[in-house]
């Protein structure tokens, strides 16, 4: 099933180890691969044939723990010891999800606001990370059973809002459950690779995708350009899903038994059997146009034309944000290419049909909704993997990298539209004598000038030993890894001192803000290039004093009184048109200077040569 392979440093032979994409939802989560023979995305089953993992926790009172299917049945006789939805606490403080508070039955602990939350379960805390960790080892170990070898490396998905917090707490999750994270991906990207969309590096694509699951929606519009996946807007409800049409149909029930709201929740136990009967009724409706509730010798039916009326309200919610992410990302509906259904709830008929009416086409609705994430997942492993050869690799950056140089210049070392993971290095040197340290600012951004550009770090490559200006050698690399972490280190090759930083450029970056700083480029592009200019006739006017000042002061001797005069009113000249920042005069005077230096410099030089010359016998 799996590969062999050579390792060439130990020269033993390895199996290939099969990384696996993980949907790690709100309610299910569920476990896919690409099959080695079909090479087509497959989902896990369980012993019982089942896919989806149900992303319910239980703690027994020993202690145990159990996930899934067995946990659920928990939720309601024990639901103090019942975890359920925690994805919608990860990265989370308790100030973050306080008014929502009500919707959890279980213990979040609330001592201190700014804090992440924890959960109580007996005398025990749980983070959500621990909790989620749960979840994905359960998946692993269906994997390792299903498969018969060991699982450590693995895709997840996350939704395309996750802010950084969120997916680091993702990615130490998958730490904890044993898996390195090799990559975490939007769950709309997912969805449009299980579909091949953005495969293929000729493909460009404005793409819809509609997520409505049990308990949350939302709506992505991604622009896909050989095959980079861009998020240009998303829109939803996190507290919209299947499980407000499952309501509804209680409602009807409740009306059709005349019962109170008393009454209706009185019974706990009842409520939940309700609940649960509303669920199946739901997806009945979704092939069959109606249902029979029966209740003490009484029938009652439900068709699906007065359920779509009784949820047609609901499902308008969702279009109305498929409005506001349409209006954001500045596209027409007719610029779309392809709309795609994800999640449990877009079965439903009136989904599909208000969905393909607003967007005025047919949604993309032949993969598995619960599963198409998850094989999405697994499409994008198979891909790290290095099978899919005609396949890129998704990321690039979105702004150059570099470091500040003289003058506040920047001089970019990883430009922007860069695939990563990517590496770069170039080398600078010391502008002083004896000069011990060297400031290394890392910069992010287009502009020419630093002071214009987003700083990310300052550090000083210390302990230099003492050696002329321009001697020694300093190695600057950037190693930008696929999780978009830059690692900068500075090295003096002479000596070997060395010194390396981490840095997350993108953390606290807004795509507005992105956006925002590649249109300032644009917009200052003609002032920033002689700027530039400016800055760089000044560096070398600098130089040009520094190396004639210490050339004087070495060769006193040599000089004749009017030279020196001459040179030092070349030097007043040079500085008096740097002070004005005129590059025509700097250029100028520097030339100046240039012409009258040079005879005595020639000079210098034919003494050393004579010098040298008389030791010698011809
Ligand atoms: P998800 O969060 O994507 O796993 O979606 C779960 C939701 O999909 C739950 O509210 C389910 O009741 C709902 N669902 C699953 N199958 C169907 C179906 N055939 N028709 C309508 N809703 C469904």
């Amino acid at each position: 099933m799996a590969k062999i392979s050579i390792n060439i440093a130990t020269g033993s032979l390895q199996q290939e180890e099969l990384i696996v994409g993980i949907d790690l939802g709100t309610t299910n989560s569920l476990i896919a691969i690409i099959h080695p023979d079909t090479k087509k995305p497959i989902a896990l089953k369980d012993v019982d044939d089942k896919v989806l993992v149900p992303s319910v926790i239980h703690f027994d009172e020993n202690g145990n723990i159990q996930v899934g299917t067995t946990a659920k049945d928990y939720l309601i006789e024990d639901a103090s010891n019942t975890i359920y939805s925690v994805k919608r606490l990860l990265g989370k403080s308790y100030q973050d999800i306080v008014d929502k508070n009500a919707y959890f039955s279980y213990k979040i602990i609330d001592h201190d606001a700014d804090s992440l939350v924890k959960i109580q379960i007996g005398e025990q805390f749980y983070s959500p990370i621990e909790l989620s960790s749960f979840i994905l080892k359960e998946l692993k170990e269906r994997a390792e059973h299903v498969l018969k070898q060991p699982i450590s490396k693995c895709v997840i998905t996350v939704p395309a809002f996750f802010n950084d917090a969120q997916r680091q707490a993702t990615r130490d999750a998958g730490k904890l459950a044993g898996l390195e994270v090799l990559r975490i991906i939007n769950e709309p990207t997912a969805a449009s690779l299980a579909y091949g969309i953005g495969t293929s590096i000729n493909d460009t694509k404005q793409i819809a995708v509609y997520d409505l699951g049990g308990g949350t929606f939302d709506i992505s519009i991604l622009r896909i350009t050989e095959g980079i996946f861009d998020v240009l807007s998303t829109h939803g409800d996190t507290y919209l899903g299947g499980d407000d049409l499952d309501k509804e149909i209680v409602r009807w029930i409740q009306e059709k038994l005349a019962l109170s709201d008393q009454q209706l929740y009185a019974d706990k136990q009842g409520y939940a059997a309700l609940r649960l009967e509303a669920e199946n009724a739901k997806k009945q409706l979704s092939y069959d146009t109606e249902y029979t509730f029966k209740h003490s010798n009484q029938e009652f039916t439900l068709s699906r034309s007065e359920f779509e009326q009784r949820i047609q309200p609901i499902i308008q919610r969702t279009i109305q944000s498929c409005e506001q992410a349409l209006r954001d990302s500045g596209l027409s509906k007719q610029q779309l290419q392809a709309v795609v259904l994800v999640g449990g709830s877009s079965r439903v008929p009136l989904v599909k049909k208000m969905v393909a009416d607003f967007f005025e086409q047919t949604p993309y609705d032949n993969v598995n909704p619960d599963e198409v994430v998850a094989l999405g997942a697994a499409v994008q492993a198979d891909i790290l993997a290095g099978n899919t050869k005609d396949i890129l690799l998704l990321d690039i950056t979105p702004l150059s990298l570099g470091i500040e140089t003289m003058g506040g210049l920047m001089d970019v070392l990883i430009p922007r539209n860069t695939k990563i993971p990517a590496k770069a290095g170039r080398q600078y040197t010391t502008q002083k004598d004896g000069q011990s340290g060297i400031r290394i600012s890392v910069y992010q951004g287009e502009r020419d000038l630093v002071k214009d550009n987003r700083k990310l770090a300052e550090f000083i490559l210390s302990g230099i030993p003492s050696m002329p200006a321009g001697l020694p050698k300093v190695d600057i690399q950037f190693i930008l890894n696929a999780d978009g972490i830059l690692q900068v280190r500075a090295r003096e090759l002479r000596s070997g001192i060395e010194q390396t930083v981490d840095i997350k450029p993108q953390f606290g970056l807004t795509d507005a803000e992105v956006e925002q700083m590649l249109l300032d480029s644009i917009m200052h592009a003609k002032a920033d290039i002689a700027e530039r200019s400016v800055v760089e006739a000044i560096t070398e006017a600098e130089n040009l004093i520094q190396l004639t000042e210490n050339f004087m002061h070495k060769h006193e001797a040599f000089i004749v009184p009017e030279e020196r005069s001459a040179a030092m009113q070349a030097i007043a000249v040079l500085q008096e048109a740097m002070q004005q920042r005129d590059k025509n005069a700097i250029m100028h005077a520097n030339e100046e200077l240039n012409r009258i230096s040079s005879p005595f410099a020639e000079r210098v030089m034919d003494a050393a040569v004579a010098a040298a010359l008389k030791g010698k016998t011809v």
